[in-house]
C-alpha cells in the first residue's frame, strides 16, 4: 500500500500545494488527495487499486466514461502521425463542422486550450467589437482565472467589483460589475446605469461553480432582451454545461440565443480544449479577418481534436441526453429518499448529467442561498462515502456529475453507501 500522504508529502517539495489545480488539495475536506492511476467507464483506481464510482469525471469532461474505447482509438491514431503542427490541419474543419451543427446559434467557432482561454478571449471579441470596457458578470459563477474575472462583488449596490486574489490590479476589476445570479431587477437597473458603456454580459445558464444552482427563464431572458436593447453581446458560458445538459447544450434546453458561446471540458473529451464562436457580425472582428488578437501555439492541436471529436460523435447518438438524464432524475431520487428517512435536509438541483448536493432546508437559488449549505457535514459526508469506494468533489460548492458509462447497479451502490454514511454520521 502506498500512503496519498506520502505522495502528497513528495508532490509538494516539487509543486506549489502539490497539485497544479487548488480545489485539487482537498483543503475543505481535510486529509491528503486521493492519487488516481487509472479509468474506466463510471470508475476510476488510485494507486492502490482501490476502485471508485466516480462523480467528477474530471470536472465534466469524461461524460461518455473515462477510456471509452472510441475515444482512445481515436487519440492513439492521431498520434501516431505526430503530436502537433501548428498549421492547419483538417481535423480542426472537422471538430468545428460537428460543433457548429449541434450549436446552431455559432456561425464560427474558435479553437483554443482551456476555459479559460475561451472566455478571456470571448469577452476581449467583446470588447473589441463594441467599443466598450465594462462587463457585468454574476456572484458565483466562475469563468476561469483571468483578471477581469478574478473578482467579488463591491461594497455597495451596482458598485464595481474588487480583486479577489491578490496579483489583480484594481485598474482591471473596476471594468467588472457583479450582480445577483437569478436576480432580472439588479440587472435592468444596472443596464439602466450603465447600459451604453456596458461591453457583453457573461453568465454560466446553469451555474455549476456554485454547486449547482439552475436560472430561472426570466433571469435568462432578462439578459437576452437588456443586452439587445443596449446593444451589448450576451457571452453564454457552456464551458461546464456544454454538451452535458441538452443536445443543443444549455442554450437548445433553455431556447435562448447568446450572441458568443464558449465551450471547454465535454469538448476535449479529457483533452485541453476549449473554443469560442458566435454570430458572424462578431466574429468578423477577429484576427486574422479582423483588428481583434488572439492566438495560440497549441490551439487546434489535432490529438485534442480527435479526442473532442470521438466524444461529441458519442454524445450525438440518439438518445444519449434522455439516457443521462434519466440516470440523473434516478439517482437524485434516491438520495431525497434517503435523506428524508434519516430525517436530515437537503436540497437537491439536477440538470441533466449535472447535480448539486445542498445540506441545507432551503431553496437554492443564489450564490447567498449555496452559502447556507453545512459544509461540516460536507465533510462528514464527504469521507464516508469516500471510504466506501464513491468519488465525489472535494469541496462543497462544484457540482457532480454523471456519465452514460454509470449503471443502475452503480447508482445502486451510490445509494446503499449513501445510506450507511448517514446511519453512521447519526449513530
Ligand atoms: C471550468 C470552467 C471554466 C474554466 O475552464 P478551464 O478549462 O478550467 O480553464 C470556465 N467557465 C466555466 C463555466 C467552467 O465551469
Amino acid at each position: 500500500m502506498v500512503s496519498f500522504e506520502a505522495l502528497y508529502e513528495e508532490a509538494q517539495q516539487y509543486i506549489p500545494g502539490g497539485v497544479n489545480s487548488p480545489v485539487r488539495a482537498f483543503k475543505q475536506v481535510g486529509g491528503a488527495p486521493v492519487f488516481f492511476k487509472k479509468g474506466e467507464g463510471a470508475y476510476v483506481y488510485d494507486v492502490n487499486d482501490k476502485k471508485y464510482i466516480d462523480y467528477v469525471g474530471s470536472w465534466g469532461p469524461m461524460i461518455v466514461g473515462h477510456a471509452h474505447p472510441k475515444v482512445i482509438e481515436a487519440v492513439v491514431e492521431t498520434a501516431k502521425n505526430g503530436l502537433s503542427f501548428g498549421a492547419p490541419t483538417v481535423s480542426e474543419t472537422a471538430l468545428a463542422k460537428k460543433v457548429l451543427e449541434i450549436i446552431p446559434s455559432m456561425d464560427s467557432v474558435r479553437m483554443v486550450s482551456s476555459g479559460t482561454e475561451a472566455t478571456m478571449s470571448a469577452i476581449r471579441l467583446a470588447r473589441g467589437y463594441t467599443g466598450r470596457n465594462k462587463i457585468i458578470k454574476f456572484e458565483g459563477c466562475y469563468h476561469g482565472h483571468s483578471d477581469s474575472l478574478l473578482v467579488k462583488a463591491g461594497s455597495g449596490l451596482l458598485t464595481f467589483a474588487e480583486p479577489s486574489s491578490p496579483g489583480v490590479p484594481a485598474d482591471l476589476t473596476q471594468h467588472t460589475i457583479v450582480l445577483e445570479y437569478n436576480n432580472p431587477e439588479e440587472l435592468k437597473e444596472a443596464f439602466a446605469k450603465y447600459g451604453d458603456e456596458i461591453a457583453c454580459v457573461i453568465v454560466e445558464p446553469i451555474a455549476g461553480n456554485m454547486n449547482c444552482i439552475p436560472p430561472s427563464r426570466e433571469f435568462l431572458q432578462t439578459i437576452r432582451d437588456c443586452c439587445t436593447d443596449a446593444g451589448a453581446v450576451f457571452i453564454m458560458d457552456e464551458v461546464m454545461t456544454g454538451f452535458r445538459v441538452h443536445k443543443h447544450s444549455a442554450q437548445g434546453l433553455f431556447n435562448i440565443t447568446p450572441d458568443l458561446s464558449t465551450f471547454g471540458k465535454v469538448i476535449g473529451g479529457g483533452m485541453p480544449v476549449g473554443a469560442f464562436g458566435g454570430k458572424a457580425e462578431i466574429m468578423a472582428h477577429l484576427s486574422p479577418n479582423g483588428a481583434v488578437y488572439q492566438a495560440g501555439t497549441l490551439s487546434g492541436n489535432p490529438v485534442a481534436m480527435a479526442a473532442g471529436l470521438a466524444t461529441l460523435e458519442l454524445v450525438s447518438e440518439e438518445g444519449f441526453y434522455d439516457e443521462l438524464k434519466a440516470k440523473t432524475d434516478y439517482l437524485m431520487d434516491g438520495i431525497a429518499k434517503i435523506f428524508a428517512k434519516h430525517d436530515l435536509p437537503i436540497h437537491i438541483n439536477h440538470v441533466c448529467g449535472m447535480f448539486g448536493l445542498f445540506f441545507t432546508h432551503q431553496p437554492v437559488n443564489t450564490y447567498k442561498d449555496a452559502l447556507t449549505s453545512d459544509i461540516e457535514f460536507f465533510k462528514q459526508f464527504y469521507h464516508g462515502l469516500l471510504e466506501r469506494g464513491i468519488y465525489l468533489a472535494p469541496s462543497a460548492f462544484e457540482a457532480g456529475f454523471l456519465s452514460n458509462a454509470h449503471t443502475y447497479e452503480d447508482l445502486d451502490q451510490t445509494l446503499k453507501a449513501i445510506d450507511e454514511t448517514l446511519a453512521d454520521i447519526k449513530g
